[in-house]
Formats: C-alpha cells, sequence, structure tokens
C-alpha cells in the first residue's frame, strides 16, 4: 500500500493524556483516535492488527469445535429482564428507548442473547454439544475508562457460547476452549498466565482468566515460585500454616488509648506487633451486619466474605451504621463483649493463634490487652477471609507466592445452568426428560489483545509489532523519490514482495528522510527497506527494526534474505 494513499496521522509529542505506553504509541503511530472517552477509532494500520487477532482467533475457534454467528447489539431489555440481569447489571449496561418509548441495552455481553436463540431451535439432546461464536463490537458503560484500548466504553470482544447435555461433555469443551486461548496468545507472542478467577457476576463456578503479564495491568495475579500455581489474587486461598507462640497466657486488661484507632496507631502506642492485634470490621453482608476479626497485618478479601455468605453484596458499613448498630466508632470495634444478637462474628483462621492479642473495646478511647481467642470471646466460625500475601505458602504446596500484575486479556467460564434455568433453555434427553441446557461462556477481549501486544512490544522509538500481528510485513523507503533510479528501484522492490506474498507500506511521500525513518520506527513494521545512493547498483539496506542490526542487500537476495527475519 502506497503511503500517500494511508491515513497515518503520526505524532511527535507525546499526547498528555496517555499514561501508558501502549496507548502513547498507538495514538503517536497513528493507529488509533479517540472520539470520545472510552469510545476509539480504530485507523487502517490497527484494523490490519486487529483482523490478524481476529484471524487466529477463528483459526482457534475453528479447532475447538466452534462456529461463527453475528448476533445483534441491540437488545431488547425483555431478554435482560428474563435472565434479571436488567435489574443487576448496574449502570454498566448502556440503556435506550426506540421512538416508541421500548427499552433496549446495547450488548455488553450476549448470555441472553444466545440462549433465547438456541433455546428456540434447539430441542433434543441428539443435537448437542453446540459451540457457538462471534467477533462483534460490544457496549460498556465502565466507571473509569482509561489506558486507551485497555478499558473502553466501546471494544470488540470474541465470545463464545457452548451448550450440553451432561456437566462432561461441558468440561471437555472447556477444556478445548482452555487449549485454543493458550493458543490464541502465545500465538500473539504474549507473556501470559492462565489464572484461577472468581465468577463473580457471572454465576459461575469453574473460571480461568487469561492474563498478559504487565505493570500497567489492573490485576494482581499470585503465583507460585516453583509450580505452575496461579490464581487472580481475589481467589487464592490462603493456607493455614500459622503456629501458636509459647508465651506465658496473660490476663485481659482494658488499657486506656485517647484518640489510637488505626492498627498503625495502636501498635506503635501500645508497642505490640500488627500479627499481635486484631482488626475488627463492620461489614454490611446483604441484609445483616456482621463483625469481620482479622490478624493486624492482614486484608479482609470480600470475596471470600461474599462467597462464605453465598450474598449478593457486602460492604463495609460507614460510620454512621457503625455508630447505629454497636454505638461506638469504627476504631473501636472488637469482638469482645459483643452481642451475638446484635451481629454475627467471623474471623480468619489466623486469628485463632494469636497469643495475648490486642483489641478495640467497642468503647472510645479503649483497647483490651492480652486478648486471648476463645478464652475471652468466640466466633461463629474461623476461615479463610484474607487476602493472600507474597511469601504465603502457595495453595498447592508447591513453593511461595509471589505476586505479578496483568492485564486480563481472555476469560473462560463454566456457566452451567444459570442462563437456561432462568430463561427455560431446555431440551428432552434420552428419556424423554425435560432437562436445562448446561453452559460454558468463553471471552477474549480483541482490542485489549492488540493493545495488550503495543504494550509488551515497543522500544523507546516505537512500537515493535511480531511478524504475525504486524500491519505489513516490510517498511519500502526510497530515501529521495524524486530521485529517479531511487523510484525505479523501490517500486521494483514493491512489485517483487508482492509476487512473494509479503505486504508492504511504500512511503512515497516527499518527505525528509528523517521524518521518513521516525514515523517508521514509530509504526514498527518487522524490516525497512531503505533505497539510497546505491540504486543504481541495485543495492539497499536492509534494517531489522527489534535488533536495529543493519544489512546491505542486492535486489537479486532480497526476497531469500527477507524470508530469514519475517517468518510468517
Ligand atoms: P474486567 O475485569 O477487565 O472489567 P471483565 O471481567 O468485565 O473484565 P468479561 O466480561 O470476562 O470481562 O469480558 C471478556 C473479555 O473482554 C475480557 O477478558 C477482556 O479481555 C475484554 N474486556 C472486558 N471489558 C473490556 C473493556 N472495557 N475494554 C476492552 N476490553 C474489555
Ligand atoms: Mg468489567
Amino acid at each position: 500500500m502506497k503511503q500517500s494513499m494511508m491515513l497515518i496521522p503520526t505524532l511527535r509529542e507525546v499526547p498528555s493524556d496517555a499514561e501508558i505506553k501502549s496507548h502513547q504509541l498507538l495514538l503517536r503511530a497513528g493507529f488509533i483516535r479517540q472520539n470520545t472517552s472510552g469510545v476509539y477509532s480504530y485507523l487502517p494500520l490497527a484494523k490490519k492488527v486487529l483482523q490478524k487477532i481476529e484471524q487466529i482467533v477463528r483459526e482457534e475457534m475453528e479447532q475447538a469445535g466452534a462456529v461463527e454467528l453475528l448476533m445483534p447489539a441491540l437488545q431488547q431489555a425483555e431478554l435482560w429482564q428474563e435472565s434479571g440481569r436488567w435489574y443487576t447489571y448496574g449502570s454498566e449496561l448502556m440503556r435506550l428507548k426506540d421512538r416508541h418509548e421500548r427499552e433496549f441495552a446495547l450488548g455488553a455481553t450476549h448470555e441472553e442473547v444466545i440462549t433465547s436463540l438456541v433455546k428456540d431451535e434447539i430441542k433434543s439432546y441428539k443435537r448437542l454439544p453446540l459451540a457457538l461464536y462471534q467477533i462483534q463490537t460490544k457496549f460498556r458503560d465502565e466507571k473509569r475508562p482509561r489506558f486507551g484500548l485497555l478499558r473502553g466504553r466501546e471494544f470488540i470482544m470474541k465470545d463464545a457460547y457452548s451448550f450440553h447435555a451432561s456437566q462432561e461433555s461441558l468440561d471437555e469443551m472447556y477444556d478445548k476452549m482452555y487449549q485454543a486461548y493458550s493458543n490464541v496468545f502465545a500465538r500473539c507472542g504474549l507473556d501470559f498466565r492462565a489464572v484461577i478467577a472468581d465468577s463473580g457476576a457471572m454465576g459461575g463456578k469453574d473460571t480461568h482468566e487469561f492474563m498478559v503479564l504487565s505493570e500497567v495491568g489492573e490485576d494482581t495475579i499470585a503465583y507460585s515460585n516453583e509450580s505452575t500455581y496461579a490464581a487472580n489474587i481475589e481467589m487464592a486461598p490462603v493456607l493455614a500454616t500459622y503456629e501458636k507462640s509459647d508465651e506465658a497466657v496473660v490476663k485481659m486488661e482494658k488499657v486506656e488509648t485517647v484518640d489510637i484507632k488505626s492498627i498503625e496507631e495502636v501498635s506503635t502506642f501500645l508497642n505490640v506487633s500488627k500479627t499481635k492485634c486484631l482488626k475488627s470490621l463492620l461489614f454490611k453482608v446483604d441484609d445483616k451486619y456482621v463483625l469481620v476479626v482479622l490478624r493486624g497485618d492482614h486484608e479482609v478479601n470480600d470475596i471470600k466474605l461474599k462467597n462464605y455468605f453465598e450474598a449478593s453484596s457486602v460492604e463495609l458499613a460507614t460510620a454512621d451504621e457503625t455508630k447505629e448498630v454497636l454505638k461506638c466508632s469504627i476504631g473501636s470495634l472488637g469482638p469482645i463483649g459483643m452481642k451475638s444478637d446484635k451481629v454475627e462474628i467471623i474471623a480468619d483462621q489466623a486469628v485463632e493463634f494469636i497469643v495475648n492479642g490486642v483489641a478495640g473495646a467497642n468503647e472510645e478511647n479503649y483497647h483490651f490487652t492480652g486478648v486471648n481467642p476463645g478464652r475471652d470471646f468466640s466466633v461463629n466460625e474461623y476461615i479463610d477471609l484474607r487476602f493472600i500475601q507474597e511469601g504465603d505458602a502457595s495453595p498447592d504446596g508447591k513453593g511461595t507466592i509471589v505476586f505479578a500484575k496483568g492485564i486480563e486479556v481472555g476469560h473462560v467460564f463454566k456457566l452451567g445452568t444459570r442462563y437456561s434455568e432462568s430463561m427455560n433453555a431446555t431440551y428432552l434427553d434420552a428419556n424423554g426428560r425435560m432437562q436445562p441446557m448446561i453452559m460454558g461462556c468463553y471471552g477474549i477481549g480483541v482490542s485489549r489483545t492488540l493493545a495488550a501486544v503495543a504494550e509488551q512490544f515497543n522500544d523507546e522509538n516505537g512500537l515493535l509489532w511480531p511478524a504475525n500481528l504486524s500491519p505489513f510485513d516490510a517498511h519500502v523507503i526510497p530515501i529521495n523519490a524524486k530521485k529517479g533510479d531511487q523510484k525505479e528501484l523501490a517500486d521494483r522492490i514493491y512489485t517483487l514482495l508482492k509476487e512473494n506474498k509479503y505486504s508492504a507500506l511504500y512511503d512515497d511521500r516527499d518527505e525528509r528522510p528523517g521524518v521518513k525513518f521516525a514515523d517508521s520506527d514509530l509504526i514498527g513494521l518487522p524490516v525497512r527497506i531503505t533505497i539510497g545512493k546505491k540504486a543504481n547498483e541495485g543495492i539497499v539496506e536492509l534494517k531489522i527494526r527489534k535488533t536495529g542490526e543493519t544489512l546491505e542487500v542486492h535486489f537479486e537476495n532480497l526476497i531469500e534474505t527477507i524470508s530469514t527475519f519475517v517468518v510468517k
């Protein structure tokens, strides 16, 4: 493609509102432009990369046995009302009305649409399993759209859904999808991990997220330094490897602690380690109050709390609520003397091992010292309630936990019958009995994957596309296109590349060499072919973008040489 015919609006300056490398470079190299917050146009270069990612996704989906379809983005509210998500999805769902005041949503995801489609068309176990996917624009009114394509309000997703007559059949498909996802991200050259995840609002059980390891990731992955164990930090269970100290148990005493509230303050003021402080937090779990007790150096994991109570919402009680229910301030809470008719008390399993601890006295300006669980207070249950920390034992018993940041590029879920039951998607089994279909769903953020690749492959001069995702294979640059011999050789090379099935971007613009080279580095095609002074001898310069290596090559040997650098 001639560059003069393209739309590649490069920028020399780093856009001030772009915080991370991929966002800055995709803007600067002329791949994307923002229309409004979280909404982007994919310019021609980005579109080419998207097509390559989509091609990989299509090949892997086919391999897993899924077939492509395309569903509407405009979805009638009734479908979402049937599943119940119209009322629970919240403000992330973009809602609108038509001219007759009928309500609609712009598809944030397609469980409802596909379940309704399949339930009308599939009636017998003989037609199961069935796996369908689409690649399509999704809409989510994200609270904080940011980092360019990483978190948009309009973005491209591949979403697949599978329908089964047995759990084994779902398990089989899940494994195939898991493999397909691993292949997709490996083919994109990404450094990723498949991590155990939380099924959250989707209502499923088994689920993995595919995370690209990156400092700019919003998720924290806890992984073992010795095994393949990796989980979203939200999900990693903590093994109870605690031990009680053998110090002599002392009497409990009430001490004055004026204006001492946080664990930090208590620990300094009373000169005790945070590991001996009891942290007590009042939570509102659906509509009841629960006092959660943890060790002072631990953080509560509200997903574990939510799962334990099978609750739909958990929130810290406000200062006013705390005052109203327990007649004291947040900083004075403690389990001692707490009336169980007011709140249920549960504690993290580490608390049980505290000897001679410190706890709030449920009274302004006082704490108890010499607190011993069991003797001085009891709880309903000791369970795993905290976030795993670096240095903890790996949950699989092999090695210790290390943290890394990750960008979630894909997600596979076993949905079970969440949607088929609420939407009545049933089939007749071999005995003629009606059964709800068992479902799985599988998403890849296609536009987010593009950004993740850009985030992982760049240097100080610009992007560094892996050969199989690059918008073009080679950048052809005559230093001075007005010089007849240079133009002629450049034209011949452009044709030669095409004949050999290499795609090329041909910089035919009337620009200074410095501008052409800077743009070329920004765009980041794997090889640059510069046609300059030696054009009359048929010699050009080949530059490998990734390594900066340059070599002189004769026209006759060009294709052979390129084939060693651009392995497709
Ligand atoms: P996140 O936790 O990042 O919000 P999610 O759990 O809401 O993601 P899913 O509903 O599982 O995401 O969607 C499937 C895939 O779509 C994700 O793995 C991610 O790659 C992509 N995705 C989700 N939200 C966005 C977004 N706002 N912008 C770009 N891609 C997104
Ligand atoms: Mg989300």
